[in-house]
């Protein structure tokens, strides 16, 4: 198989398509991220990289941070971490607060703004935000083999600035006590996060440790224990896009996360990470062409968590 032209064909096709969505306004930083956009980086099990369109510019990763919050909050706590954050799809938008006051402050799940809220507090530790923020670039760092990778603080200020919703989510959780620290701090971790600039590449990169039974492949270092990559997976697969999540999976068969600025992070575990980026969203809030060309990418490969190898042989 020819991943090289197959990644070379999808680049073209998305950034000669038409219906390219909307980038999200809320913020001026992403508002004039330009729409053309389009970038794709496959990395294989075997540390070969496969690169297209504008797989070398950084954009705002914005949620798929929640995948590496989440990991190093399991790193922190361990299991513990479920007593405070469930692991079902929410069927809700990213923002959502209306599950939270029938199940008492606990978030359905670790990639919800509100679920990603309290894994913030608990990477929070008691210390000052700052450390946590900058312990959270390191492990990027390190998990990317990138130095050069950075928190953009105009990202961070403005969602600050306009982040309503996530004092409110915030705040309702520490009335139930599910926050520990001043919803102040926690969300300066939260914001922070979010405000990860990376590229395709260095978002394939730093999401190795998932395709590769967490460990990192160039390093042979452990990140995670095996099950632990295969449960972050699964919460990937069935949560990674919000109400959005069944759509995706039913036309990629792979977990991945996306974010607002319009990246999305994908897995085929044993096979490759994938990251791609488009800025124009659809109507629930993720990447349009992202996903469109993760479907093609799974239709030529045959990449599927539900059919390990081997090429496609179906299309219905
Ligand atoms: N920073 C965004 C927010 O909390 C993240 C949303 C997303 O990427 O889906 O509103």
């Amino acid at each position: 198989m020819d991943i090289a032209s197959i990644v070379d064909d999808i680049a073209a096709e998305m950034k000669a398509a038409p219906h390219r969505g909307r980038v999200a306004d809320y913020i001026p930083p992403l508002a004039c991220v330009p729409i053309d956009r389009f970038g794709m980086a496959v990395i294989m099990a075997d540390g070969t990289c496969h690169l297209g369109g504008d797989a070398e510019e950084p954009f705002s990763i914005q949620s798929i941070s929640k995948v590496f919050s989440l990991t190093l909050a399991l790193g922190a706590v361990g299991d513990a971490l479920w007593q405070r954050v469930g692991r079902e799809p929410s069927g809700s938008a990213f923002n959502s607060i209306i599950q939270l006051e029938t199940e008492h402050g606990i978030p359905r799940n670790p990639f919800i703004n509100a679920g990603a809220i309290v894994v913030a507090d608990v990477l929070l530790g008691g210390n000052e935000p700052g450390s946590a923020i900058a312990g959270i670039l390191r492990f990027v760092r390190t998990l990317a083999g990138d130095e050069t990778i950075s928190i953009d603080e105009s990202v961070a200020e403005a969602e600050h600035r306009t982040g309503f919703r996530n004092f409110a989510l915030a705040s309702y959780m520490r009335s139930f006590g599910n926050l520990l620290h001043p919803v102040d701090q926690t969300l300066r971790v939260y914001f922070h996060q979010c405000a990860l600039s990376m590229s395709c590449v260095q978002l394939a990169l730093a999401g190795r440790y998932l395709m590769a039974e967490g460990r990192n492949p160039a390093t042979g270092l452990s990140v995670v224990s095996p099950q632990r990559a295969r449960r972050i997976n699964a919460l990937m697969m069935l949560c990674g896009h919000y109400d959005n999540s069944g759509e995706f999976a039913f036309r990629t068969g792979l977990p991945g996360k996306s974010g607002v600025g319009g990246g999305i992070l994908a897995v085929a575990p044993g096979v490759a990470s994938i990251a791609v980026w488009s800025p124009g969203l659809n109507e629930k809030g993720n990447s349009q062409l992202g996903a469109l060309a993760l479907e093609r990418l799974a239709a030529r490969t045959g990449w599927s968590v539900f059919q390990p190898a081997g090429p496609s042989t179906s299309s219905g």
